[in-house]
């Protein structure tokens, strides 16, 4: 049934840095699975602390003045992104192919979507290279003052399993845009794309050291990067929890720069008057889309309880109708989670959800004998005590609750910890923009869900992050600001 079950050729497994392909230093290696077969698709270099050394060692080099990272015309840095994106686009098949073997998500989701995404980002920030300018400042006539804004150095990028490729490209592309170099450890669930992105780097001509990738765990890789003396900044995807150690890490190493974006119990709320199959297909895709594994999922449906109970109906049959199984299937919608731990802790959830009396409408449970494959599961009459309505769930569960007032459900869906990402569904512009307004965070997407774009910024408020990616605003977290001061000699009297 799964038609692809090893690397294909042209993938790589070592560790990247200077442009060549290293073995990790303590020669240990860690095997990448594939989630819906259970095979291992390969073992991968097991990079550590000395082997991010290595790569700091050259990302630095690259950085020094007078490298020829440094001294390129900045019309170049662009073309170079450009060119990237163009082997992307050559290569799209084989890296949605890996992205699929190693996430599990359906393979067109990964060609048409993070593939499309990666490619967009690139020649959105391939057209910045030579746009970043200062500014001029008037202060008194004895004086010239202007700002240059330079890159920050040396940046580690931690990325997640859910978009590790689109993940990447997001810090990757600005970062270089604005001259920076980088020390990249991928997520260990998912190294391949990131990897294969190596050898593009080297085909491309990006000089030696200013991409490096060292895979490996997060306490022992993932830690050497965020507590570096050496790296000036970093961006992190991921968890909240491990946010909060890497922001510690640069707090206790050097202050480095940091960018996070984290979790998200995301609502999305549904007035009485939306154009309710529109609605209805949006919360269905926010929240199932990519196995419910993304940090904007709507995993808070608020529903006006006029129509409460049509809305239910609706997603239920969509629900059931979501078709989950081979990734490489083209019919299929959903495949596996991607490791065992996340799909004990969904589980785990949705029997808090039967214990804390929400209803359970479909799903609830594993697909038998098929790995780690659960049902779309959607559950109604949720109150916002349950933890299912509290905690972020990262699977294939819609809680879907009632609400009277537009008041309510502002106080309720503002009553998290989190703040990425805000879906509103209503016909009526005063209360899109009332909501729009008083919604604590970072997004807020109105009759539409999980529209992104490279040239809009995406982060969140709380303890969903801080920073932003993507757009123009993504530039201010990779350069730094110098004010040049000149004093004049000649007095102008
Ligand atoms: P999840 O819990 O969904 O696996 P994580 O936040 O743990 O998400 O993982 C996101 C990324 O952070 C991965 O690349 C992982 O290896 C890395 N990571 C995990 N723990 C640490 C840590 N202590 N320090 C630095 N990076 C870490």
């Amino acid at each position: 049934m799964h038609g692809i079950s090893s690397a294909p050729a042209g993938a790589a497994s070592q560790i990247f840095i200077n442009n060549e392909w290293h073995e990790s230093i303590s020669g240990k290696t860690f095997p990448t699975y594939n989630p819906s077969t259970l095979e291992k698709i390969c073992d991968v270099q097991e990079g550590d602390k000395p082997d991010v050394d290595k790569a700091v060692e050259a990302a630095r080099a690259a950085f020094q003045r007078g490298s020829p990272w440094r001294q390129m015309d900045v019309l170049n840095r662009g073309r170079l992104l450009h060119k990237l994106a163009d082997l992307i686009e050559r290569d799209r098949v084989t890296l949605a192919t890996l992205e699929t073997m190693d996430t599990g998500k359906p393979f067109l989701q990964a060609y048409f979507i993070d593939l499309e995404g990666c490619i967009k980002t690139l020649r959105y920030y391939a057209g910045w290279a030579d746009k970043i300018q200062g500014r001029t400042i008037p202060v008194d006539e004895n004086f010239v003052c202007f700002t240059r804004h330079e890159p920050m150095g040396v940046c580690g990028a931690i990325t997640p399993w859910n978009f590790p490729l689109l993940m990447l490209v997001w810090k990757m592309a600005p970062a270089l845009c604005c001259g920076n170099t980088l020390v990249i450890k991928p997520a260990e669930q998912t190294p391949l794309t990131s990897l294969y992105m190596g050898s593009l780097i080297k085909e491309v001509g990006f000089p030696p050291g200013v991409v490096n990738i060292v895979p490996g765990y997060g306490p022992t890789a993932g830690a050497a990067i965020s507590t570096h003396h050496n790296i000036d900044k970093i961006a992190f995807t991921g968890s909240t929890k491990v946010g909060k150690l890497i922001k510690e890490a640069a707090s206790k190493s050097n202050l480095k720069r940091v960018t996070l974006e984290l979790g998200g119990k995301n609502p999305c709320i549904v007035c009485a008057d939306a154009d309710l199959d529109l609605a209805v297909e949006c919360a269905h895709q926010g929240v199932f889309f990519n196995q419910g594994q993304c940090c904007t999922a709507a995993s808070r449906v608020f529903v006006e309880e006029q129509i409460y109970p049509e809305f239910v109906k609706r997603s239920v049959e969509y629900a059931k109708k979501r078709l989950v199984g081979d990734p490489f299937d083209a019919r299929t919608e959903q495949g596996p989670q991607i490791d065992q731990k996340q799909f004990d802790k969904i589980l785990e959830l949705i029997e808090s959800g039967k214990k804390e009396g929400a209803k359970l409408e479909c799903g609830g449970l594993a697909i038998e004998d098929r790995g780690l494959f659960i049902k779309p599961t959607v559950f109604s009459e949720v109150t916002d005590n349950m933890r299912i309505a509290k905690e972020e769930i990262f699977g294939p569960v819609q809680p879907i609750m009632k609400f009277k007032s537009i008041d309510e459900v502002i106080k309720r869906a503002n009553n998290t910890e989190y703040g990425l990402t805000a879906a509103v569904f209503t016909k009526n512009l005063d209360r899109a923009l009332t909501l729009a307004s008083a919604l604590q965070s970072g997004t807020v997407w109105i009759n539409c869900y999980n529209a992104l774009y490279a040239q809009a910024p995406f982060g969140g408020f709380k303890m969903s992050g801080n920073g932003r990616e993507l757009g123009e605003y993504a530039l201010a977290e990779y350069t730094e600001v110098k004010t040049v001061t000149i004093k004049l000699s000649q007095k102008n009297h």
